[in-house]
């Protein structure tokens, strides 16, 4: 009845514009003409849209990411540059110190990527071979492949669709004996419940290496993100809100872990306190993950920004999240209770396609794209691609775990997220970090554009179809 109910409408609908000659103007790509400033021929669109705030108004110049002033941030990058010590030395250091500081831990081990920087931190805990290490499944590739670099099995815990962030409700149904670590995520550099997290890590003896790979600055009750468990890991990638091309770091109270990692990172030449422990020299296990001192410079020069852009991203995250409330079937991201700040390295909401008069999501990003919003549908649901069963077949993981344990349909059962799998598969919208950098007016904007979009979906949604 619906389906015939739809035809017709569809049909009335081709009619009318045939007759009037924008028939031809209805596919994908008429849908920036559909919503632009010139009112396509035919379709009256534009006078169903009292007050097309738009019109007139120029598209934002989104920040070029990253920022890079010749002036300021080429002078100290040149002279290391210039001195040929190009390797690990005292820029890596300075940077190291400077993190520690800025993070407010007692050590900081860089590396050369945040997914290697996890790596570390869990070899450093003794996580690996056997282990099961609980994670959410809305979150970047590396997260899960850190876990299974180390030879441990990832166990994936539903999201929590209000925040975007691991549930913690379901958190100990997934505890079994063989779990040894928490690698909590703070996605979007929005803090997931760390507190709670730490609670249950507690109660089970569990070790807890948190992912602030999107959190730099981040706060719950005041304390910085990646502070909470045994370690807090870092992205300096290029895209993050401290960008340096590649770079990663570990932070922690621990100073015995730190120097763990720094031993790992370096070869395993036992550093700090491992002198004592294991001997000097080649005592222990490791491998290669340093960072240079021209990355370490270009951290130096970036650093200098973090404090002040994460103020206007989370100044414009709020101005935003107000205005798109109002905007029925837009949810933006809910914060946790004891959230104190936000770092934003993206601003996600959920999109319901009810509200939209059906216009699916895809047809929904692609009009805003038109509207010159970037915008996304962000991560894929990470528990059911095909590099875990690889993993399970590898040479490695058959010799650490028997067969039943390597079940990959029963794995597949147990780690199903159907909430996840909505937020995936139908839902969740981004921004990135740098469309918050844009001013008061750039936010009204993305309102008026999503606003536009949802008065006129019926006919984005024909012209879609057609
Ligand atoms: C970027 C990122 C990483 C990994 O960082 P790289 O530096 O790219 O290796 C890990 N987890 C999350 C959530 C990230 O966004």
């Amino acid at each position: 009845m619906k389906q015939s109910n739809k035809k017709n409408t569809r049909r009335k609908f081709i009619k009318q514009n045939l007759l009037t000659g924008a028939g031809t103007m209805l596919g994908m790509h008429s849908v920036s003409s559909l919503l632009g400033n010139e009112s396509p021929k035919g379709i009256n669109i534009q006078a169903a849209q009292e007050g097309s705030s738009l019109s007139g108004q120029q598209k934002p110049q989104w920040v070029k990411w990253p920022v890079w002033d010749v002036a300021t941030d080429e002078p100290p990058v040149v002279e290391v540059l210039r001195s040929g010590v190009w390797s690990r030395a005292k820029v890596v250091e300075q940077f190291e110190a400077a993190w520690a500081k800025t993070i407010g831990t007692k050590g900081c081990v860089t590396t050369v990527n945040g997914t290697n920087a996890m790596i570390c931190a869990l070899a450093g805990l003794e996580v690996g071979g056997g282990d099961e290490v609980i994670i959410p499944p809305y979150t970047f590739i590396a997260t899960p492949q850190a876990v299974l670099q180390t030879g441990a099995m990832p166990v994936f815990v539903d999201t929590d669709p209000e925040t975007f962030q691991i549930d913690v409700n379901k958190i100990e149904e997934k505890i079994t004996p063989r779990t040894r670590a928490i690698l909590p995520v703070h996605i979007a550099g929005i803090p997931c419940d760390i507190e709670g997290i730490m609670k249950i890590a507690r109660k089970h003896n569990l070790v807890v290496v948190e992912d602030a790979c999107q959190a730099w600055l981040s706060e719950v009750s005041h304390k910085k993100v990646g502070t909470f468990g045994n370690a807090g890991c870092f992205s300096f990638q290029n895209s993050k809100n401290i960008p340096m091309g590649e770079g990663g770091a570990i932070v922690s109270d621990d100073e015995q872990l730190i120097d763990r990692c720094y031993s790992y990172h370096n070869y395993g030449i036992a550093h700090g306190s491992m002198v004592a422990k294991h001997g000097a020299g080649l005592s222990m296990f490791g491998t290669k993950l340093r960072l240079t001192e021209y990355q370490a410079a270009i951290g130096l020069v970036q650093l200098k920004r973090l404090e002040a852009q994460t103020t206007i991203r989370a100044e414009n995250a709020a101005y935003l999240k107000s205005r798109l409330e109002s905007i029925p079937g837009i949810i933006p991201y809910k914060l946790y209770d004891h959230v104190t700040r936000v770092s934003f390295h993206l601003f996600p909401f959920r999109y319901k396609k009810e509200a939209f008069r059906g216009l699916t999501r895809a047809a929904f990003l692609k009009a805003l794209s038109a509207e010159g919003v970037p915008c996304s549908s962000g991560y894929v649901t990470l528990n059911t691609q095909p590099f875990i069963a690889n993993a399970f077949q590898s040479k490695n993981f058959k010799k650490m775990y028997s067969p039943k344990q390597l079940d990959y349909n029963k794995y597949m059962e147990r780690n199903r997220c159907p909430q996840n799998d909505i937020l995936c598969n139908e839902e969740a919208v981004w921004f990135t970090q740098n469309i918050l950098l844009g001013s008061r007016s750039d936010m009204d904007y993305i309102v008026a554009a999503i606003e536009k979009i949802h008065k006129n979906a019926e006919a984005i949604k024909r012209s879609q179809e057609s």
